[in-house]
Order: C-alpha cells, then sequence, then structure tokens
C-alpha cells in the first residue's frame, strides 16, 4: 500500500474544493493499492469531509498542524479534541514550513507529536535538512536530531508516520535524486527500527510531481509521498496517485 497525501497549505477556498471535487467525480478509477489523504486547511476541514462522503470517495482527511494544549487561552489554536469531533484522520506535524516560518521547535513538535499519538488519528511527523546542511555533510546528523527529539518518549507508534523532506526541495521544483531519497530513507527506517519501531510508513515530500512519482514510488524505502503544490491541481492530483 502507498500513501498518497495531499497538503494544500493556506490554499484552496469554496469555489476551487467544487471544482476539485467535480474532476475526482467523473475521474475515480484508483490503482487498489493507494491510500489517498488531503489536509486542507482547518476551515475547509468539514466541508471537504462532507464532499468525500456525498461522492462516497475514500480519501482520509486530517489537518496540517494542531496545538498540544486540549483547551484554554491559546487565540487561534485548535486542539485535538477539536479535530476528534470533526472525527477526522490524521494530523501533519512538523512540517518545514511550521518549524521555519512559525520557528516551531523539535521541543513544540514533541509535544503535539505525543498529543495526536494519544488520539485516534494518524500523526504524519515531518523531518529534512536544509540546503547547507546538505551541503555541510549535516543530513543525517540533522535527521537524527529531529527524530531523537521530536520522537522523545513517544508512544503509541503505530498510528505514526515520517514524512522525510528535504526543505531544498519542497516548493522549489527540484526533487531529490533517487540515491538521496533511499540514503536518507533507509537512515530513517534503521533508526526507527531500532528507537521507536518495525515498518513505520515513511513518506517523500519535495516537489512531487505526475513526471517524477513513478520513480519516486520505486525507490527502496518509500512507503508514499506528501505532496504540495501539485496535490492542488485536480488533474495532476490524479496523476499522482495513480502513479
Ligand atoms: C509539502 O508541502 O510538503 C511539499 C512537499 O510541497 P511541494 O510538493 O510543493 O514541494
Amino acid at each position: 500500500m502507498k500513501i498518497i497525501a495531499a497538503n494544500w497549505k493556506m490554499n484552496m477556498n469554496f469555489n476551487e474544493i467544487n471544482n476539485f471535487f467535480n474532476f475526482f467525480d467523473k475521474n475515480r478509477d484508483f490503482k487498489n493499492d493507494r491510500k489517498v489523504f488531503i489536509a486542507p486547511p482547518f476551515v475547509y476541514i468539514q466541508y471537504v469531509k462532507d464532499k468525500v462522503n456525498k461522492l462516497n470517495l475514500s480519501f482520509e482527511i486530517g489537518a496540517q498542524n494542531c496545538f498540544y494544549e486540549d483547551k484554554g487561552a491559546f487565540t487561534g489554536e485548535i486542539s485535538v479534541n477539536m479535530l476528534n469531533d470533526l472525527n477526522i484522520d490524521f494530523v501533519i506535524i512538523g512540517h518545514s514550513e511550521r518549524r521555519n516560518i512559525f520557528n516551531e521547535d523539535d521541543y513544540l513538535l514533541n509535544k503535539k507529536v505525543k498529543k495526536v499519538l494519544s488520539s485516534n488519528m494518524k500523526c504524519i511527523f515531518c523531518i529534512g535538512e536544509k540546503l547547507e546542511e546538505r551541503e555541510e555533510g549535516k543530513t543525517f546528523d540533522i535527521l537524527k536530531k529531529q527524530l531523537e527529539n521530536g520522537l522523545k518518549s513517544v508512544n503509541n507508534v503505530e498510528n505514526l508516520i515520517i514524512a522525510y523532506e528535504p526543505v531544498w526541495a519542497i516548493g522549489t521544483g527540484k526533487n531529490a535524486t533517487n540515491q538521496q531519497i533511499e540514503e536518507a530513507h533507509t537512515f530513517i527506517k534503521d533508526f526507527l527500527n531500532k528507537n521507536v519501531a518495525n515498518n513505520l510508513p515513511i513518506l517523500y515530500g519535495g516537489s512531487v510531481k505526475p513526471e517524477n512519482i513513478t520513480e519516486i514510488l520505486s525507490c527502496n524505502n518509500v512507503d508514499g509521498v506528501l505532496v504540495g503544490g501539485a496535490s492542488l491541481v485536480a488533474e495532476k492530483f490524479y496523476k499522482i496517485i495513480n502513479g
């Protein structure tokens, strides 16, 4: 089974969502070893869930972020309990945009990962090195640090999914080579097998598109992909799902 996950980021509106699902209403021929996830902005989660149910599409719906407290004076934040109330399937934690634009550090992300895993939802925990870190030969040190700190004392790991997203490949059109993907995924898999659990899924993210999906999915230890830009265009996302 390969997971094909869409991260819509701060994109889409009602009209664009309607067009997206009009396409999927007419194009519903999916390879049967694909699991499709969609993470809309918070305000559209319920609308997308209703669409998917109405059209009888077996897509899992999730959120792009959450806070670790249950409730209270945290203006602008959304709790895991609130997401659970919507009956959604997963939450993305630690996307590089959360780390780099909103300064979310490993300590905060660890609290969020634990909170999500204490619910019934899956947690897609994102890690990845920046360009200068790769150029300085620090890729594996960075991945190890993000895994050690972000996954410190986690329980209920059966719902944990890792996304390896080299920051230099996100939204840039540059995707990592097969060799770079396999090296990183093998490193992550070894770390997880030794320290967390065996056989947790590891997704690749970074400029995934219809043209490179087949090659990326054929890499060793790649259990799926996390897709940003190309997931906003129904035709492209459909080709990625079936890639
Ligand atoms: C992402 O947002 O996780 C991502 C990989 O973006 P893109 O596919 O646009 O590079």
